[in-house]
């Protein structure tokens, strides 16, 4: 089992994010400021860095530079806010593998994990490419879905909702699972963007994959 440091010392984000890895079966360690994490990455087995760039002590390049300077081979990737452009290029050349933009969902992280976790353990023996349900495929490297004959095209939010109810078809998901998940830690439990995406979805892929249960959320039928 992949085990995974999570470098935050932003306590709703780090806890936020230990949840879900545990939920999905990794194992966690978080380190909550820049010397921890390099001495747990040099000292520990870890596969995979998750490391935020803001850290206190040194800040998450320093630690990046460091850990790549010392020979340190697992696959890293940063967690930066919203604009920081010039960040992103700075950790990409410094040896980070991929970044995720604050405020993240949970299944968006998830996807990069396992991509990385992916391309580092070539030789893991199933590797989980594609989701199918009914008529309905979702090819998780290219990102395309296919219904029947058809290809459609996704932007990232709705294939990510759509992964997600492919992930429990048949289950009723309620609008705050569905938030939680797709839409991360950030979000109005009262907001209605669940619906709106739901009615994006529905008119791309019909009307009729997605029922809505009253009063509980959402089923894909399958
Ligand atoms: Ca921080």
């Amino acid at each position: 089992m992949s085990k995974i440091l999570i470098a935050e010392d932003e306590p709703r984000i780090a806890s936020f994010v230990q949840k879900g890895l545990r939920a999905n079966g990794f194992t966690t360690a978080i380190a909550t400021d820049a010397q921890e994490a390099l001495n747990m990455v040099l000292g520990g087995d870890f596969d995979l860095l998750l490391l935020d760039l803001g850290l206190p002590i040194k800040d998450g390049l320093t630690v990046l530079e460091e850990l790549r300077g010392q020979g340190a081979q697992l696959p890293i990737i940063i967690l930066t806010a919203r604009n920081d452009i010039k960040d992103k290029l700075a950790g990409l050349k410094g040896g980070a593998d991929d970044y995720v933009t604050k405020p993240f969902s949970f299944e968006e992280l998830l996807a990069r994990i396992r991509l990385r976790l992916r391309s580092y353990q070539q030789d893991s023996v199933e590797v989980e490419t594609a989701l199918k349900v009914g008529n309905l495929l979702l090819d998780l490297r290219t990102r395309k879905v296919r219904l029947e004959d058809q290809e459609i095209d996704l932007p990232t939010r709705e294939f990510i909702l759509l992964e997600t109810f492919l992930r429990h078809p048949g289950q009723v998901m309620s609008r705050e699972q569905l938030l939680d998940h797709v839409w991360g830690y950030d979000y109005d439990p009262g907001s209605n963007i669940v619906d709106v995406y739901v009615g994006y979805l529905r008119k791309k892929l019909g009307s009729e994959l997605i029922e809505t249960v009253r009063g509980m959320g959402y089923r894909l039928r399958n």
